[in-house]
């Protein structure tokens, strides 16, 4: 790994955070702009909320009409099964279901396939519940409605392969070097890590710190307050399940879009492991242990539309941290990425509340950034 030096001279870009999203960015950035840095605070790539997700490759169903998460996930999710066919990053197109478990629900199914087409997601199709039965026997659904393009992927693989590319393309990834300041001096950034150890010079900065990226904005002098960036922590908890039930989609409850999350759904994984979850659940701090209480909500949640599931089976897996811009009860927020000239800081680019589908749509971020930062770069 290279160090960056004491007085590190002027970078191009210097972006903060080497998840899924830094790293997509320094791929696209860096086959265009030389001179990158990526500064990461953890010892290796993708140690946050981008390994702690699904894995889900969104067709961009539910996001309010005009959403930038709209936009970003259908675009995004083409782009990346483009990416994975090209660079063999494995993944698979295994399609997914919602299903309705009374009348009121396949009602909703109606809305929700209404919104999918006004987003541009028009491969949607209603099941019949034979159907149903024939393509998910141990499924119990008076009514469904059928996604071919949602599929899952190795987000591993994915986040080595925009690592290894941007470093090939000559950007330079360091770890253990966490943002500690920024400051705009006159027409550049000065970036400081690890409290001084190191400074750096930079005419465009990229945040994507993730769940501390209002921090990072808060540092540069921005009123996350006022603007609003502050971010809320909402926890995601998955339960694997063992003897698990032979599925070959991935099945979702009926949601809705204003609602914090997807409902606690079945994913399937590469290896073919199935998990439920995630809930949602407001939390102040990051910490991811998983209250094994929860297994009663989860049981009775799944139980609706898997009847066959025995209580027991279930096991506490894991969690992931969701950062919301909206707190419980408030408006559905869109996914802020901004340069942020408007409130005096020229070349700084945020990216907060970079929540679900995030993954998805990593790759339509990164060639949006890149047209925020080329304006910049050539100005
Ligand atoms: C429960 C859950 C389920 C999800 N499921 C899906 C899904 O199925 N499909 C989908 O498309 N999306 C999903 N998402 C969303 C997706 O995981 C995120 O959008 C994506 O991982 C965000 O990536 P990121 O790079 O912005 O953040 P992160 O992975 O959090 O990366 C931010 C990085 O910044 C670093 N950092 C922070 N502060 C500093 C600092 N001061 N100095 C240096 N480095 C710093 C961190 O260490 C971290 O590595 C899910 C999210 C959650 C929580």
């Amino acid at each position: 790994m290279p160090a960056v030096k004491k007085g590190c001279g002027m970078f191009n870009v210097t972006i903060i955070g080497a998840g899924v999203i830094g790293l997509a960015v320094a791929e696209e950035l860096s086959s265009h702009v030389s001179n990158i840095l990526v500064v990461e605070k953890n010892h290796t790539i993708g140690q946050e909320t981008s390994s702690r997700h699904s894995g889900v490759i969104h067709a961009g169903i539910y996001y309010p009409v005009g959403f930038s998460k709209a936009r970003l996930c259908r675009e995004g999710n083409r782009l990346l099964y483009e990416f994975c066919r090209k660079r063999n990053i494995p993944h698979r197109r295994l399609g997914k279901l919602i299903v309705a478990t009374d009348d009121d629900e396949a009602d909703e199914l109606w809305k929700i396939s209404n919104q999918a087409a006004e987003n541009g997601v028009t491969d949607l199709s209603f099941l019949s519940q034979r159907q149903i039965r024939s393509c998910e026997p141990e499924v119990r659904a008076t009514a469904a409605l059928f996604s071919p393009s949602t599929g899952i992927i190795d987000s591993h693989s994915l986040m080595r392969s925009f690592y290894i590319n941007a470093e090939s393309n000559g950007a330079i990834v360091v770890f253990n070097s966490e943002v500690t300041q920024v400051r705009l001096e006159s027409g550049h950034y000065e970036v400081e890590i690890n409290n001084g150890e190191h400074r750096c010079q930079t005419r465009l900065v990229v945040n994507y710190a993730g769940l501390h990226s209002d921090k990072i904005a808060a540092l540069v002098g921005i009123n996350i307050d006022e603007v609003p960036y502050r971010l809320k922590y909402c926890k995601g908890t998955y339960f694997s399940v063992s003897p698990s039930p032979r599925l070959n989609h991935l099945v979702y409850p009926v949601a809705h879009a204003e609602k914090e999350g997807l409902g606690i759904h079945v994913t399937v994984d590469l290896g073919d492991r199935i998990r439920f979850g995630p809930d949602t659940e407001y939390v102040r701090r990051l910490e991811y242990t998983v209250d094994e209480r929860k297994r009663e909500q989860f049981y009775q949640s799944v139980g609706t539309y898997l009847p066959g599931i025995q209580r027991e089976s279930l096991h506490p897996e894991m969690s992931g941290i969701r950062p919301k811009l909206q707190g419980p009860g408030e408006q559905y927020r869109d996914f802020v990425i901004k340069e942020e000239r408007h409130l005096g800081y020229p070349g700084f680019i945020n990216l907060i509340g970079i929540e679900s589908p995030g993954l998805t749509a990593s790759i339509a971020i990164a060639r949006h950034v890149k047209s925020l930062a080329g304006k910049y770069l050539s100005a």
